[in-house]
């Protein structure tokens, strides 16, 4: 996520460094340098100024005041003024109606359909809601089968009703569905187009006054950068929506959109999407996004990630194994498919201060576990639950069949005993030790 932009931030900024105060001639180096890196990342060009300038007053106001050095001085306001541009704090979404209704517009392709799983889902971990997806589009029946596929994924009902071409009668009946049966979320997603057109806009504000939602979001792809600013200011000139749904956030997005969508729309990015899979959603923080854009990673989102993923009664069998040297290879594959949950590997190094500067020009692939995986389902249930019993043939056989080598198997297992022996420590109070071995 905005690697190039992170980049260029950070040179940019260095050139303060060993300079005992900011003056004007190197702020405003500086700072041509800041406008570039964000021009470049597709910012808008007036937001791109009126963003320098800000930065260059109150450098140059706050310099004498403060004991910090110049180079930390300026990092601390861009960090400022970028949350600042991205909307200050984080908004949610108003679940305050019995339904309450959540109306999906945007283009085709943008992410709506994908997003209103990923939402339904959201919600319904919250355990407190019990969400309804409904199908508007009532062009492309392929979108209407889609989103039952996205429902039985997550377990979340769909309504729909094919051969209906009333967009508004069948929002309206889905509300009425929602209502007879319980449920206190509904989730509309609408058709889109490839491009703003006028009778897309004429539907969707029907559906808009017919059905008086909550929330309307728009949803926007962050890889279309200026088009997507401008896409949103003709979706909220005529619908006047609450927020705005960032999406593909997890691709070598350059970043325009989301930092110049704000200040465009006055609108507050309500929530990022980061994958295709369905737990792929993140509430938009701005502070949060300003320390990554800045490359500082995100540790409470990571942390967050991992949360959502944990599972109290898994985590206390697992110890029991561990205590009991029972740990196996079948644990380690449910322990990597549950990191795989969380995100695509570079996007979690990304979230990791600093990391993304040290892995710079390392390829990391997405799927990085694939080989591992392939490895362990080559083992038998035996060899699975036991590796002690993994000898000379039985890894010829297992490298056969993952399409590996020996070299590789004795890698897994090396590690893997690595890794169940700290495990082991951690348990035994070893943990606190450690802590402590790492802070001296
Ligand atoms: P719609 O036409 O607006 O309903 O868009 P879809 O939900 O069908 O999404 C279009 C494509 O974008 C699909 O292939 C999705 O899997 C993909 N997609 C949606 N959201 C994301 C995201 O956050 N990240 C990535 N990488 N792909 C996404």
């Amino acid at each position: 996520m905005f690697n190039n932009l992170s980049e260029k931030l950070d040179k940019a900024l260095h050139v303060l460094k060993g300079h005992g105060s900011i003056t004007e001639v190197n702020v405003a180096e500086t700072l041509k340098e800041v406008r570039r890196a964000l021009l470049d990342a597709d910012v808008n060009f007036k937001i791109a100024k009126e963003f320098t300038n800000t930065v260059k007053e109150k450098a140059l106001g706050q310099n004498v005041l403060t004991t910090l050095q110049p180079s930390q001085l300026m990092v601390k306001i861009v960090k400022d003024e970028l949350t600042e541009l991205m909307g200050g704090d984080a908004e949610g979404i108003d679940l305050s109606g019995d339904p309450s209704v959540i109306l999906m517009s945007g283009l085709q392709g943008s992410g709506k359909t994908t997003f209103s799983g990923k939402l339904a889902n959201y919600l319904k971990n919250k355990k407190t809601k019990k969400p309804l997806l409904v199908a508007c589009d009532v062009y492309r029946p392929a979108a209407i089968d889609q989103l039952h596929v996205v429902g039985d994924q997550i377990n979340v009902e769909v309504f729909s009703d094919k051969g209906n071409n009333d967009p508004v009668a069948i929002a309206k009946a889905g509300i009425a569905h929602a209502k007879a049966n319980g449920f206190n979320v509904v989730i509309i997603d609408t058709a889109g187009r490839l491009a703003v057109d006028e009778a897309m806009m004429t539907e969707i504000s029907n559906i808009h006054e017919a059905i008086e939602p909550q929330e309307t979001l728009f949803v926007v792809d962050s890889m279309t950068g200026q088009d997507a600013v401008n896409t949103a200011k003709a979706f909220n000139d005529i619908l006047n929506f609450d927020g705005v749904i960032l999406t593909k956030l997890d691709g070598d997005t350059r970043g325009g959109a989301a930092i110049s969508i704000k200040s465009v729309v006055d609108k507050p990015i309500k929530f990022i999407g980061t994958g295709e899979k369905m737990e792929a959603i993140d509430v938009f923080y701005p502070s949060r996004m300003a320390d990554r854009i800045l490359g500082m990673g995100d540790v409470v989102s990571l942390v967050e990630r991992a949360q959502d993923q944990y599972d109290e009664e898994e985590a206390r069998k697992l110890q029991k194994k561990i205590a009991k040297n029972q740990f196996g290879f079948d644990d380690f594959l449910k322990q990597i498919q549950q990191i795989k949950k969380m995100g695509n590997m570079k996007d979690l190094i990304g979230m990791i201060p600093g990391a993304s500067k040290m892995m710079k020009g390392i390829d990391i692939d997405d799927d990085a576990f694939k080989g591992i995986e392939a490895i362990i389902h080559s083992m038998t249930p035996e060899e699975r639950t036991n590796p002690s019993v993994i000898n000379a043939s039985r890894k010829k056989r297992i490298a056969k069949g993952s399409g590996t080598s020996v070299q590789e198997i004795n890698q897994l297992l090396k590690q893997f005993t690595q890794m169940s022996k700290m495990m082991k420590m951690m348990q035994g109070g070893g943990g606190k030790r450690m802590m402590q071995m790492m802070k001296n």
